[in-house]
């Protein structure tokens, strides 16, 4: 699989877009351990190092976090810690990001970097599943306290986050779900030549393509929310709970 083909299929359409707009804007000012964690998870996992945020959207993220001067805040899906350690360097000295996976195999290969960065302290990472880890939030009377969620875990489950997240967001608070243009496959019919012709595209159908796609609809016409999905990076869906 040449998952560097993948970016011909995401949103931009436009590797040389894609690479002007990392190389002009988001990496010159790319902190010293994001880049640590990047290039080490380049390293270790090779063509899957995709799955880190991209650092144009991870800036977007950090920037909304200050704007909301958001203070407590849930990650699903940590993988080698760079939507993460983006978070806790957002967050002011006395906040906190709880963070889950299963994996510490790979939450260790970032780990050096967020110790190095001096932001551990705001950090409590959770080795588990998300579902149990949010439903154990809910029974020890976390509702309503937390101002933002970044959702990137498995594509599949996505909508069932959304529920528990509702509860535990509270109201003007945000839920971010993440890949949410599952690499532009949305928008293909699921005839489409490509699904077939390319390997990781036939991967992606088989694998979230239908659970991004109801998700999206859902979030589209949930009344609880104002969303916005927004097309940077893989496509972020903004979701405000208004009540
Ligand atoms: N947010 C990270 C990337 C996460 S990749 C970044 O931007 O840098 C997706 C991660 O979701 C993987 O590490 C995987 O282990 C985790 N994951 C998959 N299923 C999960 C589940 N049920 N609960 C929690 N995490 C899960
Ligand atoms: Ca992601």
């Amino acid at each position: 699989m040449d998952l560097k083909k993948i970016k011909e299929f995401t949103i931009l359409n436009s590797p040389a877009l894609e690479k002007y707009i990392l190389e002009t804007s988001a990496y010159p000012n790319e902190h010293e351990q994001l880049k640590e964690i990047r290039d080490a998870t380049l390293e270790k996992y090779k063509h899957m190092s995709i799955m880190n945020a991209s650092a144009d959207e991870a800036q977007f993220l950090s920037m909304l976090l200050k704007l909301m001067n958001a203070k407590n805040t849930l990650e699903i899906g940590v993988f080698t810690g760079y939507s993460l350690l983006t978070t806790a360097l957002a967050l002011p000295e006395d906040g906190k990001v709880i963070a889950v996976d299963p994996d510490m195999e790979a939450y260790k290969v970032g780990l050096p970097a967020i110790k190095k960065a001096g932001v551990e302290h705001k950090i409590e990472f959770v080795e588990g599943n998300a579902m149990p880890f949010l439903n154990d939030l809910i029974s020890k009377g976390k509702e309503g306290t937390f101002d933002f969620a970044f959702v990137d875990a498995d594509k599949e489950n996505y909508i069932n986050y959304h529920e528990p997240l509702l509860k535990l967001v509270k109201v003007g608070g945000v839920i971010a779900f993440d890949n949410t243009l599952w690499f532009g496959s949305v928008a293909l019919a699921d005839d489409d030549e490509k699904f077939k012709n390319d390997p990781i595209m036939g991967y992606i159908k088989k694998h979230g393509h239908e659970a991004i796609k109801k998700l999206n609809s859902f979030l589209a016409s949930d009344p609880r929310i104002e969303s916005s999905l927004l097309s940077i990076g893989d496509g972020v869906t903004l979701c405000r709970r208004k009540y």
